[in-house]
């Protein structure tokens, strides 16, 4: 089976106002010529907007998270209905920030998924290790686990990306030597395989942690490697298309 088509995807964070719509422009106009899908999720006040300013692009709009429920007496959450209606046709979910600072289980997120498939937007589920973990040797078993327990079997057959973040990579500047990376990501295809069969190739595999323009050449050439999610270096435009390019 040939390779899946690499998903660069911006995670915007809680960063972005109307005028950083204009960064959105300028990455639609610098990544027209890519290889890869490319993807910016911002805030998510802000995903109807950019998803207007970025129709007849080829760069998707996604969002930061989705509650489990449709709809429901839970303030201040969003539905995976409500990412759609307003132009998204991603969502990233069970990033490290909502599994740490929302205490976010592998259950819960495989329920989120699940809504995702509801509403017809394409899941990027995030994995990854703290460093103890990492330090403890155990980094393999804790990201198999929670593949394993954060994608639902509903998603045979359907549109999806699983992202490696190692979560002392993330915003630190450090990051896991290539073949740490390479060797992470040919146990997730494992695992992938193991729970989806021969589907699974077609499973982009996206690193993220510290990817920059002065990294991003290695690491998206890495084995297994499929994309990347990019935190911080997505919100300039000169940054996300320096990764992009790099491809
Ligand atoms: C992230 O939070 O998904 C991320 C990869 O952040 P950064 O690129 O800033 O490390």
């Amino acid at each position: 089976m040939t390779a899946p088509t690499p998903l660069i995807a911006g995670n915007w964070k809680m960063n972005g106002v109307a005028a950083s719509l204009d960064e959105a422009r300028a990455i639609a106009t610098g990544s027209a010529q890519s290889p890869a899908r490319v993807a910016i999720c911002p805030p998510g006040v802000l995903i109807h907007r950019m998803a207007e300013v970025l129709a007849g692009s080829k760069v998707l709009v996604g969002g930061q998270d989705a509650r489990a429920e449709d709809s429901g007496a839970f303030t201040g959450d969003v539905s995976a209905e409500m990412l759609a209606d307003a132009g998204a046709k991603l969502v990233i979910l069970g990033h490290s920030e909502r599994r740490e600072g929302y205490r976010e289980t592998d259950a819960l997120v495989a329920s989120k998924v699940l809504a995702a498939l509801r509403w017809g937007l394409e899941p990027i589920v995030c994995v990854g290790e703290v460093l103890d973990q990492r330090k403890a040797g155990e980094a393999l078993t804790v990201v198999t686990g929670q593949v394993r327990g954060s994608l639902p079997p509903e998603l045979a057959g359907k549109a999806f990306s699983v992202a490696y973040e190692p979560v002392w990579a993330i915003g630190t500047g450090l990051t896991p030597t290539t073949g740490e990376i390479e060797e992470m990501h040919r146990a997730i295809r494992e695992t992938l395989t193991e729970m989806f069969g021969a589907d699974a190739a077609r499973v982009p595999i996206l690193y993220g942690g510290s990817v920059k323009p002065g990294n991003a050449a290695e690491i998206l050439h890495a084995d297994e490697v499929g994309g990347a999610l990019v935190g911080g270096a997505s919100l300039k435009a000169e940054d996300f298309l320096g990764i992009i390019r790099a491809l």
